[in-house]
């Protein structure tokens, strides 16, 4: 169980899985009230007033008889600030720095929350990953947390406070600060709530839940109250940034359920577990920008290296082999130096690079319908992929929004008008 909670064992090595854990409940963890873990995206925090309407629900649910723990993320845009701050000084900034500069996000909204419900009357305490006990491997600007133990944590829950958990940060076995990646205050929530014994984990965004489509893509995109690890698991790897990707890998592993709610429209929310029923129809369009494309002749050795290179830079890489031809795709955000990385994947391993491109993914509903859809409705796709419960496509980037638009009409609207 060193998902959920370790003593003093040895960090597992990178790679190593976690499938096998189950959750032990924790031992000196024993107040008798119910634990709430809740997070707050960056819109939700992204000024001081936002900051008290927060830090009122917090003191809310104290009220309601719960112990709390809120995982906070950067204020705003403040992410995407100190990391154009750090493209400044140098467009390929090494990665360590940049993991010491980016958690700072993090510190700053969860000390400034903390202060917002100290000012209401109620005792708090705000912590980095690193005090959480979130440990994770030596992967910066991407790593993967392999164990929390948050003693500190239970005490001050112990002592009747709330404790404010910063998102998106922890520390390596190397004791080096580490980022979870992008969106990855989610995955800390997760695994804050599996370490605690949490039976879920409530994310709070600017959205009321999880849609078949972004909805400030397609306004007609519908409310999808329950879903499984699975289909949510499909959106969140196809790029749905509304929940990250590793965090529902991690939930369903540790069995907690997600409540996406919105932190200012209360009412509606997706309920993400495993009992949800499976889907009968398309579920999801999910269009992802900012992917690169890497082309190799397969009988040089170059793309053998590149998937190297890439994977020790901490990019997810799938490829694909038609003929001659070694496809490599890539998410160029995924690498903080892409313009470092880019020039060595042409220069040295011979790759033929094509950025601007985007893709497509259909999550659910019957193969040849989709297929159908796609060719009558997107014939500009360049490649498409269809496994077990997705149909993914590439296509210029310029087109992603109306191909989402297009498809989501067909395969999602169109059925819901059909369906009672
Ligand atoms: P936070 O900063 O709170 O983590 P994010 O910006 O990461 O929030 O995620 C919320 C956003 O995800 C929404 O504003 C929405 O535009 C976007 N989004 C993308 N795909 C979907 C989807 N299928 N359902 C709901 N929201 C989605
Ligand atoms: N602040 C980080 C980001 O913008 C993490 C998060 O918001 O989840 O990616
Ligand atoms: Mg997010």
């Amino acid at each position: 169980a060193q998902l959920a909670r370790g003593d003093a064992h040895e960090p597992l090595p990178d790679g190593a899985s976690h499938a096998n854990s189950t959750r032990t409940p924790p031992s000196r963890y024993t107040t008798g009230m119910s634990i709430v873990v809740q997070k707050y995206g960056g819109s939700s925090v992204a000024d001081v007033a936002k900051l008290h309407s927060v830090a009122e629900k917090v003191v809310a649910t104290r009220a309601a008889g719960h112990d709390v723990v809120v995982v906070v993320s950067a204020m705003g845009k403040t992410t995407d600030e100190l990391l154009a701050l750090a493209r400044e000084v140098d467009a390929s900034p090494p990665r360590r720095e940049l993991d010491m500069l980016l958690s700072a996000g993090e510190r700053m909204s969860m000390a400034l929350l903390s202060m917002a419900i100290q000012k209401r009357g109620a005792p708090a305490i705000s912590f980095t990953g690193s005090q959480s006990g979130i440990i994770t491997n030596d992967r910066h600007f991407d790593a993967r947390i392999i164990d929390v133990r948050p003693h500190r944590v239970e005490d001050e829950l112990h002592r009747g406070r709330v404790v404010i958990v910063a998102g998106y940060q922890g520390m390596s076995y190397k004791r080096e600060v580490t980022t979870l990646g992008r969106g990855g205050s989610d995955t800390t929530a997760i695994a804050m709530a599996a370490a605690l014994g949490a039976s879920h984990a409530e994310i709070y965004s600017d959205v009321d839940g999880v849609y078949s489509a972004d909805p400030r893509v397609v306004p007609d995109a519908q409310h999808l109250p329950e879903l499984r690890y699975d289909e949510m698991g499909r959106m969140a790897s196809a790029g749905a940034k509304v929940l990250h990707g590793k965090a529902v890998a991690m939930a369903r592993e540790a069995r907690i359920a997600i409540r996406a709610r919105s932190t200012f429209r209360p009412g509606k929310e997706t309920h993400v577990h495993d009992d949800a029923p499976a889907p009968a129809r398309t579920q999801a369009v999910v269009g992802a920008r900012g992917i690169a494309e890497l082309r190799f002749a397969r009988r040089d050795e170059g793309w053998t290296r590149a998937l190297e290179a890439l994977a020790a830079a901490g990019v997810d890489a799938p490829f694909t082999m038609n003929g001659d031809a070694v496809n490599v795709r890539v998410r160029t955000s995924e690498a903080p130096d892409w313009g470092r990385l880019a020039n060595e994947l042409v220069g040295t391993h011979g790759a033929t690079l094509e950025e601007g491109r985007s893709t497509v993914t259909v999550v659910g509903g019957r193969r040849a319908d989709v297929a159908r859809a796609v060719r009558e409705l997107v014939p500009e796709a360049m490649d498409l992929a269809c496994d077990e419960g997705a149909l993914r496509i590439t296509l210029p980037q310029a087109r992603v929004d109306a191909a989402v638009r297009a498809l989501h009409a067909r395969l999602v609207t169109r059925d819901e008008e059909a369906t009672p």
